[in-house]
């Protein structure tokens, strides 16, 4: 078999000669001190090969990049042809760098590159750009179109590190520090960055150590209809109380669970706790209002995930119609068909689908209308534009018309102020939740607002 080759079936074939050269070849490699996948060099070679070149006082740039969502991509696409896609990205940066000095493959899902000749942030930079939009074009395994993102770090030599450890330690902190703020231009290494990645691990030991003890609890937001102010419904937000720092943003804890894989169970956790909660507030005879579950794009890859939520349904005997998902548009780009396929199955459950954070990643309205949803929410940010001069309502206004003509609701988030309330109200979008109405609050007060169920449009 031809090493290059990226079909999946071939690496699969029972032919047992076939696997017996691969197995060979893999043993060869590996004695090589090269990855035995992708044919790159591992990250001791690198090591190596890293010492020789600043040894002989090189000026040069090491790239880390490392693919976004590749837990989601195995899960999704199944190993082998996340297996093909490594080696299709393999023989992508032999390509894109083919008088490199050293190109290797440092991790599961990450790649480093050694760049000679850098002088400059500048000159590292443009390589890296270089890099990330060569990496992005789509990529075509197992006869599938993959799509994937990239984060990137870069660290100079001498001026970030001058022993090829340091300098690796330096380029991956810069990516962490990419991966961490959600960055998609090329992250720099800067010294800060260490204590930042020491933190981090820090903040994993602690979250693993709170999911065995159970320092998480649920916080819900009110939606309100826009016309009168009605409360409808609520959003379900996980809080962590940490047992030293105390409460924890979810937006400092939830992107780190969701790279490590944590979201899984800790998701699995909430959904059964909020189908729960809900149910109680209905025997408590409260008039009925559904509750919305964020689900992360881990979360959403299980192959179990229908049945996950199947049983929380039956076991808190919450009628479906009353639960809602929300998921982001991360968790639809990189196997549409996979994805289409999940929200078919859980809407024929009877659960309503919402499409969270509207506008924020890799959105395309046409695209949209691929995708059954119920409910669109329009992100933060969006609203944050209204209220002001700028092209904000009509941005705004048009996303809700697209919504409306595909059968979906509109809601606003992050509504603050009465002016992006009204804005948002002439654009004609349905729904709104933000601090204007309630923060998120603990159960007893939802319990509160929906007897009351107290039109708010004179309070805003
Ligand atoms: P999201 O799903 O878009 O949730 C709305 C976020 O906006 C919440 O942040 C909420 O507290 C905040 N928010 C609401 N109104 C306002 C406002 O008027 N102004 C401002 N500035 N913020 C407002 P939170 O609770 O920090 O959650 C952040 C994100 O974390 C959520 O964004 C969601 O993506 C994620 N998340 C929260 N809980 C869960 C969960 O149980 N599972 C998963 N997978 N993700 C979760
Ligand atoms: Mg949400
Ligand atoms: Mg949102």
């Amino acid at each position: 078999m031809h090493f290059d080759n990226v079909e999946v079936e071939a690496a699969s074939t029972p032919d047992e000669r076939a696997r017996r050269g691969l197995a060979a070849r893999a043993r060869h490699l590996a004695v090589a001190g090269r990855d035995p996948l992708t044919g790159l060099l591992s990250r001791v070679t690198l090591l190596k090969k890293l010492e020789r070149l600043v040894r002989r006082e090189e000026q040069l740039a090491l790239l880390c990049v490392d693919l976004r969502d590749f837990r989601v991509l195995n899960e999704s696409l199944g190993h082998a042809t996340a297996d093909a896609l490594l080696v299709a990205v393999a023989q992508r940066l032999r390509r894109i760098f083919p008088e490199a000095p050293a190109l290797a493959r440092i991790g599961g899902d990450a790649f480093a590159v050694a760049c000679p000749g850098i002088y400059s942030d500048a000159e590292a930079r443009e390589q890296a750009e270089r890099l990330v939009s060569e990496l992005s074009r789509p990529y075509s395994v197992a006869g599938r179109v993959v799509r994937v993102g990239w984060w990137i770090g870069a660290a100079l030599c001498p001026a970030h590190g001058d022993r090829s450890e340091a300098l690796l330690r330096g380029a991956e902190a810069a990516l962490q520090r990419a991966r961490a703020e959600r960055c998609d231009a090329p992250a720099l290494f800067a010294p800060a960055m260490r204590v930042e990645l020491r933190q981090r691990a820090a903040l994993d030991c602690d979250l693993r150590r709170s999911l065995d003890e159970d320092h998480f609890h649920l916080a819900y937001q009110p939606i309100h209809a826009l016309g009168d102010g009605a409360f409808v419904g609520v959003e379900c937000l996980l809080r962590w109380r940490h047992p030293e720092r105390g409460e924890v943003p979810a937006g400092d804890f939830i992107p780190l669970a969701e790279e490590t894989g944590l979201i899984v169970p800790l998701g699995a956790r909430v959904l059964g706790r909020a189908c729960r909660q809900a149910a109680q507030w209905q025997t408590a005879g409260l008039p009925p209002f559904r509750i919305a579950v964020n689900l992360s794009a881990s979360q959403f890859a299980q192959s179990d995930l229908v049945q996950t939520v199947e049983e929380a349904l039956a076991e808190s005997g919450l009628p479906a119609r009353m639960l809602e998902l929300e998921i982001t548009e991360r968790v639809l780009v990189a196997d549409v068909e996979g994805a289409l396929e999940v929200i078919r199955r859980l809407r024929a459950l009877g659960v309503r689908m919402a499409l969270d954070d509207f506008g924020t990643g890799y959105s395309s309205l046409a695209y949209l209308q691929r995708f059954p949803f119920d409910r669109l929410k329009i992100d933060r940010s969006f609203v944050a534009g209204l209220g002001g001069e700028g092209p904000g309502p009509s941005i705004v206004r048009t996303i809700v018309q697209l919504a409306h003509s595909l059968q979906m609701d509109v809601v606003g988030e992050g509504i603050e102020t009465p002016a992006q309330l009204h804005q948002l109200r002439r654009a004609g979008c349905d729904f709104g939740q933000g601090w204007l109405f309630a923060r998120p609050c603990p159960a007893a007060r939802i319990a509160q607002l929906a007897r009351l169920r107290k039109p708010l449009a004179e309070a805003v």
